[in-house]
């Protein structure tokens, strides 16, 4: 785990590289927001992205998260905490009490289960749905196929607020291989979005794409989100 000072430098680094890729892009910087990826790492790795200015962390694990945020309720109450990873349906509850958003809702029974959840908790839960935008065989996320039936689900789920789409890109077999297939992949999902924004009348502003190795590309494709861990805080061992 890096010191606050590496960070500091790290995070530097990654809204530099943000600034540019926007700035080539033609976009405002403002469009794109940083979620810090504190996953694996200890709740000092959240601390730090707080400390800096960021709003928000990704996590993967529920059972991770739900401990960090609890350790640090106190100490950041406005810390923003959102699921990136795969969520199994029988963990809906505690994902529900433990995140401000679902990044990864890729199934209409687990869309029902979260939206049951937030019901009991009185709560208005916010999600992105995950697509396999880039058809990875390694990748979660609904299939392309299938993500107008799961739009259709989740938008029909009283307590859950659809704010955009999630993907993965896959993994090339050599850096322009997987540039490729990040550019593909992101464009996909931009189309996508603005195909559903068209029949149903819905705005999605929000498009979670981007980490550490392929920023730019999302950058240049629409993204409003990335998920940046390795960049800001070093390997996962
Ligand atoms: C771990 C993870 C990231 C962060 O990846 P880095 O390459 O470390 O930036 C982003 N998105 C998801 C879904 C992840 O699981």
């Amino acid at each position: 785990m890096v010191t606050y000072e590496e960070f500091s430098v790290r995070a530097a680094a990654v809204e530099a590289r943000i600034a540019a890729a926007c700035h080539a892009a033609g976009r405002p910087p403002g469009e794109v927001r940083l979620l810090a990826v504190t996953k694996t790492h200890p709740a000092d790795a959240a601390r730090f992205a707080a400390r800096h200015g960021l709003s928000a962390v990704g996590e993967n694990r529920v059972q991770e998260a739900a401990a960090k945020r609890s350790e640090l309720a106190a100490e950041l109450p406005a810390l923003r905490w959102e699921l990136i990873g795969h969520l199994q349906s029988n963990k809906a509850g505690l994902a529900a009490a433990t995140f401000d958003c679902i990044q990864s809702v890729d199934s209409e029974k687990l869309a029902r289960r979260l939206d049951a959840a937030a019901g009991e908790l009185g709560k208005t839960l916010a999600v992105l749905l995950q697509v396999n935008a880039g058809r990875d065989p390694a990748k979660f996320g609904a299939e392309i196929e299938d993500a107008p039936r799961l739009l259709e689900a989740a938008l029909a789920c009283p307590h859950l607020r659809v704010e955009g789409l999630m993907t993965i890109a896959p993994l090339g077999a050599h850096e322009t291989e997987t540039a490729e297939h990040a550019r593909r992949t992101f464009a996909n999902l931009r189309e996508m979005r603005d195909d559903f924004r068209t029949r149903h009348g819905v705005s999605l502003p929000e498009l979670s794409m981007g980490m550490s190795g392929d920023l730019e590309i999302a950058i240049a494709a629409g993204s409003t989100c990335l998920r940046v861990g390795t960049a800001l805080f070093g390997g996962r061992g």
